[in-house]
């Protein structure tokens, strides 16, 4: 087994805090609701890492199976802080799982994260400035309820071209997105079941354990066993808000985006209403905790944290300014906002979802799921020595 002396050090440039304060008391096993008789949670990641057995930490899935409410490091008496350890750990996780080494770049290096950020964001506006900038002659641009025909405010462009062009872009970056998310996953998938040449997992158990990939997705249940349900309830409306924003603006687009301005009552602005109001919401709520710190899970933000609410804060928030000048017929303000709700938005898109702190969304499903299969090929290859 690999041991690197120097894993206590490195995990901090992921946001970890000082593991030599821990003594190995067992206070944060005895509070956390996830240890069990046979898991010592989180105490077996804290020791790990204390010792630098990295091979272990590199195919647990632990740090997933956390969802941060942070009873362990509240009841910590060395302060040793447990639950930003499987926080810091996570980030760890996702540098490891990805290729194309960006999101360590992204995890550890300020420069970088801005710096990528900023570079797509200037693309975007440099696109939309020579490409398609906006018309110059408005006249008819009002649709019959007063509100602006959004795809054809851009100079040449009528009816259902201006919309198609940026659905074609949607859909090259989503399946850029999906290759990058699908790859890493892929190699999650090695690290933690593969390696282990002893472990035969049958086709039909991949299949049976599916639903869990499913259910903790949609409900995100685990949270259900914080103390705090609240956390559950906000953590549930702002992933079904980004849920549904994400397959609206990637995947139904054309519906989405239309010349008319529907009643209230259509379910295109009742969706659009909803994913607007749980983003919002959740992002004003963790950013007040976080800087109120009056919650232990809220007393340590890394600088991705805060960008991850602040890109999704805006996208919600030019969101609604699109709309707002939109259906008021107010023209050039509307294609403004727009190309400034893009420039946030694809940025977030390209880097949080394959890359930095949007990926827990889709790692922390798969981890339980993982975790389900490989518990149940353990049973089954009991079940047979027997
Ligand atoms: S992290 Fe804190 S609570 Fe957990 S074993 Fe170490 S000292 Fe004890
Ligand atoms: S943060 Fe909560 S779930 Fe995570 S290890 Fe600590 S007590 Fe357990």
């Amino acid at each position: 087994m690999k041991i690197n002396p120097q894993f206590s050090l490195d995990i901090k440039k992921y946001g970890g805090m000082d593991l030599n304060a821990c003594f190995n008391c067992g206070s944060c096993t005895a509070i956390c609701p996830l240890s069990t008789a046979e898991s010592s949670f989180p105490r077996k990641m804290v020791r790990a890492s204390v010792l630098g057995l990295e091979d272990k930490i590199n195919c647990s899935l632990d740090p997933w199976l956390c969802f941060y409410c942070g009873e362990c490091s509240e009841t910590c008496p060395k302060e040793a802080d447990p639950g930003g350890l499987m926080m810091a750990l996570r980030r760890y996780l996702t540098s490891l799982y990805d290729w194309t080494g960006l999101s360590k770049k992204f995890y550890t290096s300020h420069a970088w994260e801005f710096g990528a950020i900023a570079l797509v964001s200037l693309l975007v506006i440099t696109l939309f400035a020579l490409f398609l900038p906006p018309t110059a002659d408005p006249t008819g641009l009002l649709n019959q309820e007063g509100g602006v025909k959004i795809n054809s405010f851009v100079e040449g462009m009528e009816g259902e071209q201006f919309v198609g062009i940026i659905d074609i872009g949607d859909w090259v970056m989503g399946g850029i997105i999906s290759l990058f998310l699908l790859s890493n996953i892929f190699n999650m998938f090695r690290k933690v079941l593969w390696r282990d040449k002893n472990l035969k997992i049958p086709l039909y158990l991949y299949l049976q354990e599916a639903w869990n990939l499913f259910f903790h997705f949609a409900t995100q249940i685990s949270f259900s066993k914080c103390r705090d349900k609240g956390y559950w309830v906000f953590h549930w409306l702002l992933m079904s808000g980004y849920t549904l924003m994400f397959t609206c603006i990637v995947i139904l687009l054309p519906w989405f985006q239309t010349e008319k301005v529907h009643p209230f009552f259509h379910p295109q602005r009742l969706i659009g209403y909803y994913a607007t109001f749980g983003i919002l919401l959740a992002t004003v709520l963790w950013s007040v905790q976080r800087l109120k710190k009056s919650q232990e899970k809220h007393r340590y933000s890394h600088i991705t944290d805060w960008l991850f609410l602040i890109l999704l804060f805006l996208t919600a928030l030019t969101g609604i300014l699109v709309h707002l000048f939109r259906i008021n017929g107010m023209i050039y303000p509307t294609y403004y906002t727009y190309v400034v709700h893009m420039a946030i938005l694809v940025p977030m898109l390209v880097i949080e979802v394959p890359f930095s702190k949007w990926t827990h969304l889709a790692y922390r499903p798969v981890a339980i799921y993982l975790h389900h299969l490989k518990n149940s090929a353990l049973e089954l290859a009991q079940k047979q020595q027997k």
